[in-house]
Parts: structure tokens; C-alpha cells; sequence
């Protein structure tokens, strides 16, 4: 019986990295792993073939002993290494495989029920859940109480989380007898495999909760409080621990992961714990100098513009940002001041203008008078 080449078996290169072959092993196991191919001889066997294969080629050690030598040079490997103690090696080795990739592939708690109720009579962690909430920049900047509704899970009242009909037990894996380990023969060696039919338990349940199906939970709404702390910005995460999914069989619950959206304000961008407005002054105001009514977070305030103001000026208005993330301490806030050019003005205008042109002396206006200066040079 000849074996096919595990690189061609994951369909990657010799040069396949870690990430690429545990993203082709995944795909594959997806495909066709025994609970969703019921029955199928030619599942189970593809199943096997690639498990074998990532189990060499996930390992740095094995998949060098492999490139190397073949098949020969991994066949019963785990043997060899464990010096005598049979298996001993191999099987801690393949747990951690298992126990990574699949709660990788399914979530962790999709390995219960989902999976001929496998597993079922050990402590599982709830899956860890996510949600998105929207704040207003305002609430963002000063911390707010959220209530929030998440679709999560309660323990089945049927069966006590146990996933079992009443009345009935666990029973042994066929498959394994008990074991939670399937062993193929490779020649001389015997090679261990988590058992595909219990996943390593080594029970099965035969008699799921009519109402969970052998989940142990049902689902349920959710209501929360969720703090949001002061100067928390957009695109971050708070973590609750301990509100995600219910853990099975009296395992700990898994956490919430709640993302927020900060809403945009109409007069507010932020930087850090910085916040910029731009303020619109005539060039009036601009010349003359003017107290200027200017938004903030606390409500409105004046400002004074200075006399001579140019456009695009920024002035500081020290602890008006935004609160720093659990402190005290704020930000600042930067107003621009832009001076908006006068439209649609009446002859009246225009000649009070015209006649404020004709007198302005050109020490009023030093850079124009620099422009103009280096613009002669430049052309003489
Ligand atoms: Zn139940
Ligand atoms: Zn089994």
C-alpha cells in the first residue's frame, strides 16, 4: 500500500508555510470530517489521510525527518521517540494538534453536540462572543452605561447542561472502546489518531436532550449593562469577561467582545484625546480682532481672536479634549479659524471696499508686499 506524498495530500508547496499548511489542512477537515459525512467511507478515509499528513507537516521536527526521508522517516516516529514507552509521546504531541486545530476550525463549543455529542462528559469553555455597539462622540469622550441585547445561550432546563435524555448515561466509543484513541497500522509501527467518532472523549451520547440536542444550552436573549469608559475611541474593543456563550457541563462561560463605533460630530474631529473644529470669521473680524462664541464639549464659550488674525490659524483651548482613558486628565481642543471671503455684495459694499483698496498701504499687508517684490525680481 503506497502513500500519497502529504504535501500533495494538503495540496501546498515543499515550501508551504506553517500558516498555509494548517489553512489547507482546516479546508480539508471541514470537508470532510466524519460528522458531516455520514457513512462515508471515502470521507473518512480523506479525513484520515489529511490528519496524518498535518500532524508531519504542522511539526518542524517531523516534517524535517519527512522532507528527508519519506514516509520512512516519520512512520511510527512517536514510537522510536518516546524510547519504549510505546506511545506515550505521540498521543500528548497529538492532542495539543487536535486541540488546537479544532478549536480553531469549529469554536470550542461547537465540539459538543455538534460532533456525535463527543466529548460531552468533560468541562468545555463557552465560546467567546462578539457585538458592536454605536456611541455618540459626546458619550465617547465622557464615558457612558450601555444596555445592550446579545443573542447568547442558557443551560437547557431539560437536562442541566448535560445534554443527556433523562435517565440515560454516556456510553462507551465504539469506535475506541474507551480510549479516545483509533490506532492504524503502518507496517511494523501502530500510529495513534484522535478517535473521529468521539474526538478524543472516549464516550458517546447515545440519548441527546430531545429539546438541546445534546448541546446542554438553549438559546436566549441577553440584556447588559456595559460601561464605556471615558476617552474610549473609535474601532476599540471592550472585553466583559465571563458574558460570551455558557460553558457545557458547568465549564466557565467564554467572554463578550464588544466593538465600538464612535458617531461623527458635526463640529468635532478627533486626534488621540485631541479634538479640532474649524471656526468661520469674516476678514473683518479677521483685521479688527473679535470674541468669537466657539463649541465644546462642556457647552458654548468665547474666544478671543486677536487683531491681525491670518486665515487657517490655530488656537489652543487647553482641557477642552477628550478625557483621557481611565483618568482624569484631558486633551485639548484646536480651533481653526477660516476667514470666509464676503459673496454677493451690494454696490454699497463694493465701494466702501474699493475705497478701502485705494488707502491700504502696503507695510498692512508684508507678505503681499514680499510677493509682489520677488515677483519683479524673477522676471527682470
Ligand atoms: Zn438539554
Ligand atoms: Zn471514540
Amino acid at each position: 500500500l503506497s502513500k500519497r506524498d502529504y504535501y500533495q495530500v494538503l495540496g501546498v508547496g515543499k515550501n508551504a508555510s506553517k500558516d498555509e499548511i494548517k489553512k489547507a489542512y482546516r479546508k480539508l477537515a471541514l470537508q470532510y470530517h466524519p460528522d458531516r459525512n455520514k457513512n462515508s467511507k471515502e470521507a473518512e478515509v480523506k479525513f484520515k489521510e489529511a490528519t496524518e499528513a498535518y500532524e508531519i507537516l504542522s511539526n518542524p521536527g517531523k516534517r524535517q525527518k519527512y522532507d528527508q526521508f519519506g514516509h520512512a522517516g516519520v512512520d511510527g516516529s512517536s514510537g522510536f521517540s518516546s524510547g519504549g514507552q510505546g506511545f506515550g509521546g505521540g498521543f500528548s504531541d497529538f492532542g495539543d494538534v487536535f486541540g488546537d486545530i479544532f478549536s480553531d476550525i469549529f469554536g470550542e463549543s461547537s465540539f459538543g453536540g455538534g460532533f456525535s455529542g463527543g466529548k460531552a462528559s468533560s468541562k468545555r469553555r463557552g465560546q467567546d462572543l462578539e457585538t458592536s455597539i454605536v456611541v455618540d462622540f459626546e458619550e465617547a469622550a465622557f464615558g457612558t452605561e450601555k444596555q445592550i441585547r446579545i443573542q447568547g445561550n442558557k443551560v437547557c432546563g431539560d437536562c442541566g447542561g448535560s445534554g443527556l435524555s433523562k435517565g440515560t448515561k454516556l456510553e462507551t466509543c465504539p469506535t475506541c472502546h474507551g480510549r479516545g484513541q483509533t490506532y492504524v497500522k503502518q507496517g511494523f509501527f501502530s500510529m495513534s489518531r484522535t478517535c473521529p467518532t468521539c474526538m478524543g472523549a472516549g464516550t458517546i451520547n447515545k440519548n441527546p436532550c430531545k429539546k438541546c440536542k445534546g448541546l446542554g444550552k438553549q438559546s436566549a436573549v441577553k440584556n447588559l449593562k456595559v460601561t464605556i469608559p471615558s476617552g474610549i475611541a473609535d474601532g476599540q474593543t471592550l472585553k466583559l469577561r465571563g458574558e460570551g456563550d455558557i460553558g457545557f457541563n458547568g465549564g466557565p462561560s467564554g467572554d463578550l467582545y464588544v466593538h465600538i463605533n464612535v458617531k461623527e460630530h458635526k463640529f468635532f474631529t478627533r486626534k488621540n484625546d485631541d479634538i479640532y473644529c474649524e471656526v468661520p470669521i469674516s476678514f473683518v473680524q479677521a483685521a479688527l480682532g473679535d470674541k468669537v462664541e466657539i463649541p465644546t464639549l462642556d457647552g458654548k464659550i468665547k474666544m478671543k481672536i486677536p487683531a491681525g488674525t491670518q486665515t487657517g490659524k490655530i488656537f489652543r483651548v487647553s482641557g477642552k479634549g477628550i478625557y483621557r482613558l481611565g483618568g482624569y486628565s484631558r486633551g485639548d481642543q484646536y480651533v481653526k479659524v477660516v476667514v470666509e471671503t464676503p459673496e454677493k455684495i451690494t454696490r454699497e459694499q463694493i465701494d466702501l471696499l474699493n475705497k478701502f483698496e485705494e488707502n491700504l498701504s502696503m507695510s498692512s499687508m508684508p507678505k503681499k508686499k514680499s510677493y509682489l517684490e520677488n515677483i519683479k525680481k524673477f522676471f527682470n
